[in-house]
């Protein structure tokens, strides 16, 4: 062992102050760190433990001294010592991910735009914007149809069609796990519920607890990530992810949508594709739990 291998021997505990986590990040030093053994980690697949000379060597820094100070400060919560060398932890990892993201750094906006799309409100076209990582979709009459968030990454080379197409897909995905009782933002547990006690039509709710992300949106959604929706659609030859959400008949026309249960609530909405409707029945939690096949 070298004297500069030694010299991170005494690992921090931990911290649980996520002000004091954070803070480690303070340096631009110690960020470059973090980054220098995300690369490594890209690099060797199976390798991820990394030597100090060799980390810093990395990340271009004569200084041993300094190196190893600033190196120690990220030690418990971001970085973990294993058979001599380092390596990021998981909450290191995901820091990585997030600077790579661009997620807590890239101020990105673009310019509204016109989608091939109207309003279901007024008719006006539907026109995208995306600002403070949000994609958000309205009409000139400020009618609100669609919005979800869109890492900066994902935004930055982007088209605004291109960035509703991520949007789209993360808020299908987000509605998928939040169903399957995880928050889509911080995976925590999230009780998702169908509320129609003081809203008309009945309107899907989700709230973390933990992270404070908030979900609300027409019941239809409920039906977005379910198989037996989307191969009802592929039986009559269309392909449901190719609508844009908010122009799909069973989530815009809230007189598909009707309350057949009140406690515990139930929702009844009809999907109708060339004269065929399927009936799904929604709980109170948002799952379905009956589907009927209606021929008109
Ligand atoms: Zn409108
Ligand atoms: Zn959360």
């Amino acid at each position: 062992m070298t004297s500069e291998e030694k010299s991170i021997t005494t690992d921090k505990e931990p911290s649980t102050d996520p002000a004091d986590a954070f803070g480690a990040l303070s340096d631009p030093l110690r960020v470059d760190i973090l980054q220098a053994l995300g690369g490594y980690h890209r690099e060797t697949e199976y390798e991820k433990t990394i030597g100090f000379a060799d980390l810093r060597r990395r990340v271009g820094v004569e200084d041993s001294g300094r190196f190893r100070y600033h190196l120690k400060q990220l030690h418990g919560n971001f970085v973990e010592k294993v058979d001599g060398g380092c390596r990021l932890t998981y909450a290191g990892m995901k820091i990585v991910a997030a600077i790579l993201m661009g997620t807590y750094t890239d101020v990105i906006t673009k310019d509204a735009t016109e989608l091939d799309s109207d309003c279901f409100v007024c008719d006006n076209p539907a026109v995208a914007t995306y600002e403070n990582g949000t994609c958000i979709v309205s009409c000139a009459n400020d009618h609100p149809l669609f919005g979800w968030q869109v890492p900066p990454t994902a935004a930055a080379d982007a088209t605004l069609p291109e960035i509703v197409d991520v949007a789209e897909l993360l808020a299908r995905q987000g509605m998928e796990r939040t169903l399957n009782g995880y928050c889509p933002e911080c995976y925590h547990t999230i009780e998702p519920e169908v509320l129609a006690e003081q809203t008309e039509p009945p309107v899907f709710r989700a709230q973390c607890e933990t992270c404070g992300a908030r979900l609300i949106s027409p019941v239809g959604y409920c039906l977005l990530a379910d198989p037996r929706v989307a191969a009802f659609y592929q039986r009559h030859g269309h392909d449901l992810n190719k609508y844009y959400i908010w122009d799909l008949p069973f989530i815009q026309n809230e007189d598909l949508c009707t309350l057949v249960g009140e406690s515990p609530v139930r929702v009844e909405i009809n999907v109708s594709v060339a004269g065929e409707t399927l009936t799904a029945t929604v709980d109170e939690t948002g799952h379905v739990t009956d589907y009927q096949l209606v021929g008109e």
